[in-house]
């Protein structure tokens, strides 16, 4: 079933160009990023650099130009629509802003619970059927208070929508957790409760997490990983310390030199 690499996830020289002709933009060239099963993954480089295009098409919401994505050494653009379906209920994403990635019509239980209503994975039975159970308890682990699920996203503070994002995600129980930018566009008050509820989840249901940020300071409190990208290339990767204390390449010095030095080394996450 799967090549030798049994890495959870894999890019083999992936690239997308998005658009065509003159306006053209090559936002991802040639990345081979592996991924294994328990990472915390941090992925940094500044606005435009094609960290969202990347993660996009690893969580199978964009197809690539070349290249591929493999997930456990299958490739992705191969795969049969079920098990397309059940990829996609296992790599789940948080988007950086809950006003637009929440369907403001939808109730919050409606939004909680879509990831678990495709008609292939319920005959699969591997996601939670009983959905109205999954609901109490994802909104629990989430701290959304009971009872709320019939409200609307306006309802809710910019934190407690960013909760229902990550509660949406937790549903189906996924192995993969991509979160692209999640406190960028919240308040400086909130963004520490909600990266630690992050990181409390990731350890809890040793989720695999891919953590988009452009702020480095977040990304040395959540992860273990960090890849560098620049202009659509992985320019340096390596654990967190090392290419934070050690960056090897003239871009990621100056990532890094942007950064307030109190911030980098205020190491606020419990070791695991
Ligand atoms: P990042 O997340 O690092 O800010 P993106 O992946 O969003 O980078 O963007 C990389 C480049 O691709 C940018 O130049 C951006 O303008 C362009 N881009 C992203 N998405 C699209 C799209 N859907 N159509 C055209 N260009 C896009
Ligand atoms: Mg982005």
């Amino acid at each position: 079933m799967s090549g030798p690499s049994q890495h959870l996830v894999e890019t083999i020289a992936l690239d997308k160009v998005h658009g065509r002709g003159p306006d053209a933009v090559h936002a991802v060239k040639s990345v081979n990023l592996t991924v294994d099963s328990g990472d915390r993954l941090g992925i940094v480089g500044e606005s435009g650099s094609g960290k969202s295009t990347l993660i996009r098409m690893i969580a199978c919401l964009q197809r690539p130009t070349r290249g591929q994505v493999r997930f456990r050494g299958r490739e992705v653009a191969g795969l049969p629509e079920r098990e397309l379906a059940d990829l996609r209920a296992s790599v789940q994403m948080v988007f950086q802003d809950p006003r637009s990635s929440l369907n403001p019509r939808m109730q919050v239980g409606e939004i909680i619970t879509e990831p678990l209503r495709s008609p292939l994975l319920r005959q699969r039975g591997d996601v939670p059927v009983e959905r109205g159970a999954r609901l109490r308890e994802v909104m629990e682990q989430v701290g959304l208070p009971a009872g709320s699920e019939r409200r609307y996203p306006h309802e809710f503070s910019g934190g407690q929508r960013q909760r229902i994002a990550i509660a949406r995600a937790l549903a189906p129980k996924p192995e993969v957790l991509i979160a692209d930018e999640p406190v960028s566009a919240l308040d400086v008050s909130v963004r520490a409760h909600v990266l630690n509820l992050l990181h409390e989840l990731v350890d809890e249901y040793r989720l695999t997490m891919l953590f988009v940020s452009h702020d480095l300071t977040v990304v040395r409190h959540v992860c273990d990983r960090v890849v560098v990208m620049k202009s659509g290339e992985l320019v340096e990767q390596g654990r967190v310390e090392q290419v934070y204390d050690h960056p090897q390449q003239p871009y990621t010095r100056e990532l890094l030199a942007a950064v307030p030095r109190l911030d980098l080394q205020r190491r606020t996450r419990p070791s695991r």
